[in-house]
């Protein structure tokens, strides 16, 4: 079928809140497009519109008129409220879209709603692509990083368009096709765990450096400010000595002290760690940074605990410069194990949903526009591409000589925020698993004893082949037996 003769715009945008304006102004700023808008109540339209006369937006406030706005292949972006609204919206798509259209979802959607949507989406010949978009506001307006799924047939005319309003890292666009139907939306599930993560070890370090070796919050913004200009230059070490800079105007205190010591969340580490438990891969740097945040918000509990008795000894740094340095090495080498265990659950995700994901594309597309921004995310991509199909991002000889260089002030670390009673949960989670991962021998051996003891679930042995059971209540002999279900 031809275009309707009002059919004039290339791209368009439903959902107007602050999310779907911003990137509506940023396609509409990108040469070649024409943007059609549409919101379901019209007051927002209507000031984007007074507000914006520039972007040249095609606004509608009637949902036919929008899908009329659009040429063909009809493609539109739904930026609303993640879980019922998106579904109300791609209903009202569907029902008005042709085969071959492009219907795509750029909130912050859970990818099994992702790929139940595309499933139902595709039934019509409608492409469905949930696409992850990270960066905020700001990134949505300026250039986020973009994670679509959806079919490699949507990504024809779907990656062009993104690719203008991407960010760009070293000349390249954050985005890239991640792979089929929710692959993307978990691929950004994966990216905001992982933020979790870096944003506890970079709080743990402050605590450390502030409560063992006694530096103000404005000496440790300079601390950050130093730590910026090396390997762990990122938006996050960046933003963290912008925080400790910061005095409140009210009380002439640095701002760290007067803000509440409560972190809050919106839920995306929380699903990173419940789907990581049903992957069975450890992601121990993310879960302590999501408890860390539910420990930080149980406030009745704290003030309860509060009697519980610390270390008798108090502790004292002797060189505070060596100190600073030991934290900014486990600090690297805990934010590499948290990626490493990140890229794990993105590489057993691909094999349990059947995607074919390239980690070192992910990693590039994240050196832009999103949180996790950082020069540190090049040196995981030059991994993937030496060693496709690497078995630990830990074990690339790049990680491997970072963390020989650091893990003995890792341990250092460890153990002075032990003796002092500092809490470092995502430090120290992150050195046993580290210890864990290369022990010739682990105490799994033991638990397998004691599972065989009580329920008589079987054990293998290090010198023979089969499935075996010692006769715990009988005569204790052993015998060979078939596998245990449990
Ligand atoms: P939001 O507050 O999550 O949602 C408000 C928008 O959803 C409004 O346009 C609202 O329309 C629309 N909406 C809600 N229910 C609807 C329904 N049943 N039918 C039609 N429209 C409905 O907006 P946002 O903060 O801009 O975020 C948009 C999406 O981006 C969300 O999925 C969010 O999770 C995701 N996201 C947000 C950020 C961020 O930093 N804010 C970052 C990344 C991703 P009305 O005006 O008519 O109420």
């Amino acid at each position: 079928m031809a275009d309707s003769p009002q059919a004039v715009a290339n791209i368009g945008v439903i959902g107007l809140a602050v999310m779907g304006s911003n990137l509506a102004r940023n396609l509409a700023s990108r040469e070649g497009n024409t943007v059609a808008v549409y919101n379901r109540s019209p007051e927002r339209t209507r000031t984007l519109i007074a507000e914006h006369p520039e972007a040249g937006f095609v606004a509608s406030e009637d949902i036919d008129d929008f899908v009329a706005s659009l040429q063909k292949p009809r493609t539109a972006i739904i930026m609303v409220q993640a879980g019922r609204g998106t579904d109300a919206v791609i209903e009202q798509l569907t029902e008005r879209f042709e085969p071959g259209d492009i219907i795509v979802d750029g909130g912050n959607a859970l990818f099994t709603d992702t790929i139940r949507r595309e499933q139902t989406v595709k039934a019509t010949g409608v492409h469905f692509v949930g696409a992850g978009i990270s960066g905020g506001e700001e990134g949505a307006l300026k250039g986020p990083s973009i994670m679509p799924g959806g079919s490699a047939e949507s990504y024809a005319t779907l990656g062009p368009i993104l690719s203008s309003i991407a960010a760009v890292a070293e000349g390249e666009p954050c985005v890239t096709h991640v792979g089929t139907d929710g692959a993307g939306h978990f691929v950004k599930m994966i990216h905001n765990g992982i933020e979790y993560a870096d944003m506890q070890l970079i709080a743990e370090a402050y605590d450390l450096l502030r409560n063992v070796a006694g530096f103000t919050p404005a000496e440790i913004a300079e601390i950050f400010a130093e730590w910026n200009r090396g390997e762990l230059e990122s938006y996050l070490i960046e933003i963290t000595a912008e925080v400790l800079r910061q005095v409140d105007a009210r009380t002439g205190a640095p701002l760290v002290d007067v803000i509440l010591d409560e972190a809050g969340s919106k839920g995306t580490g929380v699903w990173t760690v419940q789907n990581a438990l049903d992957l069975g891969v450890p992601v121990s740097g993310i879960a302590e940074a999501v408890f860390a945040r539910s420990l930080s918000s149980h406030r009745a509990q704290r003030e309860a605990a509060t009697a519980l008795p610390g270390p008798s000894a108090t502790v004292s740094i002797e060189d505070r410069d060596a100190f600073v340095e030991d934290v900014r090495l486990a600090l690297y080498a805990s934010k590499i194990v948290a990626y490493s265990q990140g890229f794990d659950a993105i590489r057993e995700g691909a094999t349990k949903y059947g995607w074919s994901i390239d980690e070192g594309a992910i990693s590039k597309i994240w050196r832009g526009g999103c949180i996790i921004r950082a020069q540190f995310l090049n040196r995981i991509a030059d991994a993937y591409a030496e060693q496709p199909g690497l078995e630990a991002l830990l074990t690339a000889p790049y990680f491997t000589e970072a963390i020989a260089a650091s893990q003995e002030s890792w341990r250092r670390v460890v153990v002075l925020a032990a003796q002092a009673g500092i809490p470092a949960p995502a430090f120290s989670s992150s050195l046993s698993y580290y210890d864990g991962l290369r022990a010739e021998r682990l105490p799994a051996a033991l638990v397998q004893g004691q599972r065989d003891f009580f329920g008589a679930h079987t054990y293998k042995r290090v010198d023979v082949d089969g499935v075996f059971h010692t006769l715990w209540s009988g005569d204790r002999s052993e015998i060979e037996t078939t596998p245990s279900s449990h």
